[in-house]
């Protein structure tokens, strides 16, 4: 893919085969699209997952070599590609194909690109050309922004100075707008004792060629989705399947039954649990009453019911942030961790095991899950021996109960009850 041109057609099918990779698509068994490969395929920081499209991809490794092939004049390969197809100026118009091979082909496909994603450094003001090449790196080249009825005859940049080695003022004035004379006054007129004239790459600050910049002249972003808040997720210090899993909800896909209705895959959208409203993203992660439930349990009262009133992005952007403040001027829920995390069952945990009860914590190793080893770590050998009261046992439910709906599916532990409700007097 890095040096050759890939037809549109084996892009497509590798496509199709990192699709169904990610999707879970089998052999027999159609995976659930849930976002949009388009969407996909936009950056991290704007909503995506930064997924290539391959063909795009393929053309911005093809204009790497093309820049390569004008500007590192002394490697060998270099030398072999312009003698066989005959190159003999330092930026032809356009490459010509006729018996050639794929890498050629697919440079003659990106040159019109390539050529005007290049800037002239002028430095003799010999090569580059006045009129039509782009060397005050404008969108278009002046020919095109004069707008002339005949194309102006082609001049070096060196033939507007004068004598004295000044720009020719008084003739550029005549000929181009105001504009193109202060960006031109900005550049140190061409100097004939200077090396020759170079061209570096427009898009980047430090004029060096990169793929992701030329993907992105093939792919120009489309900055709508674009917010922080990506970046927040991306960044969180947790497993990758939590920071996935956050990445749906705020994009709004998990397959709740209001999803699974609209795809025709359910009957009605009526929540299971409550039996009472429809079972959106946020209903299931908030309004319904078992998550409710847990999320009122650690909240205090004061910031209980902006905490349920928050539009889900806002609300789980309050969750991520490092103090957990919202928007809208509070100062934070005041709970030890961001709630949406991993952390919180650790947390918990933590906090039964500081009472003065017996407490077993049965650890069921999984792969790779920071809870997991939170767990193995602060339950390596502790058994606690002491009385057990009914106010506490009571609290202990409590927490048993906050943590298994809204982590069923860990089942990381196994606080034995029964052996504490023995010891209730
Ligand atoms: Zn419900």
């Amino acid at each position: 893919m890095q040096s050759s041109w890939l037809p549109k057609g084996v892009c497509a099918e590798m496509e199709k085969l990192v699709r169904r990779f990610v999707w879970g698509s089998e052999q027999a068994s159609h995976g659930i699209h849930l976002i949009s490969w388009d969407s996909i395929q936009t950056d991290m920081s704007e909503g995506g997952l930064g997924f290539k499209d391959l063909s795009k991809q393929n053309s911005a490794f093809l204009m790497k070599i093309g820049f390569q092939l004008i500007t590192d004049e002394n490697k060998l390969w270099v030398h072999v590609l312009k003698h066989k197809y005959k190159w003999r100026v330092m930026l032809p118009e356009a490459l010509t194909t006729g018996s050639c091979s794929r890498l050629w082909k697919g440079l003659s496909t990106v040159w019109p690109l390539l050529r005007n994603s290049l800037c002239w450094n002028i430095r003799n003001g010999q090569f580059a050309e006045f009129w039509h090449d782009n060397w005050l790196n404008l969108e278009n080249s002046i020919a095109h922004i004069c707008e002339f009825a005949t194309p102006p005859n082609p001049a070096p940049v060196a033939s507007f100075v004068t004598d004295s080695g000044q720009w020719d003022w008084v003739r550029l004035a005549s000929l181009v707008p105001q504009y193109v004379l202060k960006k031109i006054a900005a550049l140190p007129p061409p100097n004939p004792s200077l090396e020759m004239d170079s061209l570096s790459w427009r898009w980047e600050e430090n004029q060096r060629f990169s793929t992701r910049s030329a993907y992105r002249v093939l792919c120009p972003r489309v900055l709508e989705n674009a917010h922080s808040f990506w970046r927040l997720i991306w960044a969180l210090q947790v497993p990758q399947r939590i920071r996935v899993f956050m990445w749906l909800v705020m994009r709004e896909a998990l397959l709740t039954n209001v999803e699974r209705t609209r795809r025709h895959m359910a009957h009605s959208g009526l929540c299971r649990v409550c039996n009472r409203e429809d079972e959106d993203v946020l209903h299931a992660l908030r309004g319904c009453s078992r998550p409710r439930f847990v999320w009122l349990s650690m909240l205090p009262s004061s910031v209980s019911s902006l905490f349920m009133s928050l539009p889900l992005k806002e609300w789980v952007l309050a969750n991520i942030t490092a103090n957990g403040s919202c928007s809208r001027g509070d100062p934070g829920w005041p709970i030890n961790s961001p709630i949406l995390i991993d952390n919180a069952p650790v947390i918990a945990i933590r906090n039964l095991l500081s009472y003065n009860w017996e407490v077993e914590v049965r650890h069921i190793g999984r792969a790779a899950n920071g809870v997991a080893d939170s767990l193995a770590r602060m339950m390596r050998g502790a058994q606690l021996e002491a009385k057990c009261l009914p106010n506490h046992l009571w609290r202990l439910q409590r927490h048993c109960c906050m943590i298994q709906p809204v982590y069923p599916s860990l089942s990381l532990f196994c606080i034995t009850k029964k052996k504490i409700a023995d010891m209730v007097p």
